[in-house]
């Protein structure tokens, strides 16, 4: 028997429906006697072992999902277990991922009662009159829900052959933060405002419907499409708040169909992942879908499937760039992360850093490169070495989740290190942030004895604003922004009236990105003393770092 297909998108948008009705709903691997989560990017992850939920002893052969998975069919069972009843269906499903493969597995729906309860459910009345409503409709807004798009949009492609459509899939720019800052009640309104704008604006040539939470999706005849008209629409949309705290940013996703046998949520998933491309900065707030942006999310899926497994197995470790003074000798270095694949192969920050800062996993990463580089500073203690300090980097978001001056402090206290040894790179983008509070974060730090630098000093727009409040000890001045100008000379003022700046302000530098013997001539003409470049080392690992250096004391 074939079994129901589901996307990314649809499958968990069929969970928080059935969720409504039944007391557990979750996928669960049978062969595996495990439960899995599909996450919003599309990546699958393990959860408990599935049969802790009930009797341990009783798995596998006289388990109905697993039956329901070798068998292909639909399977219902009653468990007892500590004085409840679980009434199970094992529904068996295909799930296709974004990189199109089928994955099979059993879709659990549960309904935990009393044991007195007597079997041949009463309530079944009720469940169904709900289910159907659920069938259909999102029951906050009454539009389409992701069951009704699907079935209406294959029909109306079907319907008109000749004619060209587009999906058009909108969210809110972080959603969650509209609950958050002016209530639930308020998310609601807006999601409410936002059906409302489709019902006045979509004609019958038209489907439209929500997909979930703030996702809304339209199927829009190519010839009907305006840009102008969603353009306005978003206007309209984001005047729903009035706040100088937050602005509503509607983005949306195109996908033109151009191939009708493919699946509807496939089709959706093209738009979602168009749709992802635009960030709370971006200028734009309609992307096209293209294959380039399907192939950098699989590979964006990738980098956050192996990620953990690679932090277990140190694949990841830090490569340290000497920071040196004329004669090229380190006074230290910054530690830079690497990921060494299975393969040998050495993969780049740029290929995963803002990968993870997407996936709110960065901040695991850092800490575990903070932990290495004090790690390395322990091991240097009682040798040459104990002379240098390391600079470590800090991603805006890990002041999201952690208490970032705690954490490092902590590292130091475990590993008996100086604080005055780690030196924070802190960017501008840390630092222009008025959330994270950055003035009393640097006070923080320097209290505690670590010296905060300011990184890639030079390559944003408020630097100068920056140094007016913030009280760090070193500038890392970026020589990205020289380079291939045609205005050389300029540029050369700017670099020599900062050096001045920053020698007035009582603040280090350090010159970042210097590649030539005729620059470091010049800047140290313009008084700059410390270098980090490849001029006199690239990033290295720590083996060839000491050997590099070890001769030199
Ligand atoms: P960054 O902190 O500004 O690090 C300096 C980058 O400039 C390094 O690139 C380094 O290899 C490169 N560089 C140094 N000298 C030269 C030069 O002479 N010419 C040129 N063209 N480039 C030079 P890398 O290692 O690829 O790192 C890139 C960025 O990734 C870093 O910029 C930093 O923002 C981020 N990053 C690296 N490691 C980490 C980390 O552990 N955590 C976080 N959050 N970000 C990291
Ligand atoms: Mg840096
Ligand atoms: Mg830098």
């Amino acid at each position: 028997m074939k079994t129901t297909e589901y996307s990314v998108t649809e499958i968990n948008q069929v969970i928080e429906a059935m969720s409504r009705l039944y007391d557990i709903v979750r996928l669960v691997d049978a062969e595996e006697c495990r439960t899995i989560m599909v996450d919003e990017h599309g990546n699958l992850h393990y959860g408990s072992e599935c049969f802790n939920v009930w009797s341990a002893d009783q798995r596998c052969a006289n388990c109905s999902s697993f039956q329901a998975c070798r068998t292909n069919t639909s399977r219902d069972k009653v468990e007892l277990f500590q004085g409840k009843r679980y009434q199970i269906q094992s529904i068996p499903i295909s799930l296709r991922l974004l990189n199109a493969t089928l994955w099979s597995c059993v879709m659990e729906l549960i309904k935990i009662e009393e044991a007195s309860v007597p079997l041949g459910n009463e309530h079944d009345d009720t469940v169904t009159v709900d289910y159907e409503y659920l069938i259909d409709h999102d029951e906050l807004t009454r539009l389409y829900n992701m069951h009704a798009l699907n079935k209406s949009i294959r029909a109306t492609i079907m319907d008109h052959p000749d004619t060209d459509y587009l999906l058009v899939c909108g969210d809110i720019s972080n959603f969650k933060l509209v609950n958050t800052l002016f209530g639930r009640e308020k998310g609601n309104e807006i999601l409410l405002g936002i059906a409302d704008v489709l019902r006045q604006s979509c004609t019958e040539r038209e489907v439209y419907g929500r997909i979930r939470g703030d996702q809304f999706l339209m199927l829009i005849p190519k010839e009907c499409y305006h840009e102008v008209d969603f353009e306005r629409g978003i206007q309209q949309i984001r005047g729903m708040i009035q706040s100088s705290r937050f602005t509503l940013r509607m983005h949306l996703g195109v996908y033109e169909i151009t191939d009708r046998n493919m699946s509807i949520p496939v089709m959706i998933d093209r738009a979602v992942i168009a749709r992802r491309t635009l960030h709370e900065t971006s200028e734009h707030s309609i992307a096209y879908y293209t294959e380039e942006m399907l192939a950098r999310q699989i590979q964006e899926q990738k980098v956050v499937s192996e990620f953990e497994s690679a932090l277990g197995t140190q694949q990841l470790r830090i490569f340290l760039q000497p920071q040196v003074d004329i004669y090229g000798h380190p006074e230290g270095a910054e530690a830079l992360v690497r990921w060494i694949l299975p393969n040998g192969k050495m993969a780049m920050p740029v290929e995963f850093i803002e990968v993870l800062e997407r996936s709110d996993l960065i901040c695991k990463l850092d800490q575990a490169v903070w932990e290495m580089t004090v790690m390395q500073l322990a091991k240097w203690k009682g040798t040459p070495f104990e002379r240098l300090h390391l600079s470590v980097n800090v991603s805006p978001k890990d002041f999201y989740y952690i208490d970032v001056p705690n954490v490092l402090d902590s590292l130091c206290h475990r590993y008996a290190v100086s604080t005055k040894k780690l030196r924070v790179e802190l960017t501008e983008t840390v630092l222009a942030d008025k959330r994270c509070d950055p003035v009393h974060i640097v006070e923080r730090l320097q209290h505690l004895g670590f010296y905060v630098e300011i990184d890639d000093f030079g390559k944003g727009f408020s630097s100068l604003s920056l140094l007016k409040d913030i009280k760090a000890d070193t500038l890392k001045v970026d020589m990205e922004f020289i380079r291939e100008t045609k205005n050389m000379e300029r540029s050369k003022i700017i670099l020599r009236a900062i050096a001045g700046m920053a020698r007035e302000l009582g603040m280090q530098t350090v010159v970042e990105g210097v590649e030539t013997q005729e620059q470091v001539d010049w800047l140290s003409s313009c008084g700059y003393a410390v270098f980090q470049g490849f001029y006199f080392s690239r990033p290295i690992d720590v083996e060839q770092f000491e050997t590099k250096y070890k001769e030199i004391w």
